[in-house]
């Protein structure tokens, strides 16, 4: 299996992502840890291959949306109420932003962050 390219942590030995909370339409929002089932071969995720108790690999289809709490892969929260075309989605570690790419690095502070990725490229700057 590949490098998580979030953590950049080879996803069949890591116990749990490093992201730990999202960034949804400029709120935070803590991750939600894998408890319970569905737990796949050698007790790990048989999606993105995290331990219990950990957090999935962002992209996973397993993993609950922090915001409704259906799957975050569908549920849609990522995308601009507006434009389905837009992200506006991020990851953290602290409070260091790790997806998208293009904003690896960032510090995030306390309160809304506003950021939209559009899926085709970055983002038009609508301020
Ligand atoms: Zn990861
Ligand atoms: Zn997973
Ligand atoms: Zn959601």
């Amino acid at each position: 299996m590949a490098d998580c390219e979030d953590c950049g942590q080879e996803m069949l030995e890591a116990a749990t992502c490093r992201v730990d909370a999202f960034i949804i339409r400029g709120e935070r929002f803590d991750r939600i840890r894998q408890t319970g089932a569905p737990i796949g071969r050698g007790g790990r995720c048989g999606d993105c291959g995290i331990q219990r108790q950990g957090f999935h690999h962002y992209g996973c289809d397993l993993e609950p949306c922090p915001r409704c709490r259906r799957q975050l892969l569908s549920c849609g929260c990522g995308d601009d109420p507006e434009d389905h075309d837009i992200v506006d989605i991020l990851a953290v570690a602290g409070d260091v932003v790790v997806h998208p790419p293009a904003l690896r690095g960032l510090h995030v502070g306390a309160g809304r962050f506003p950021f939209k990725e559009h899926a085709d490229g970055p983002a038009p700057d609508r301020a």
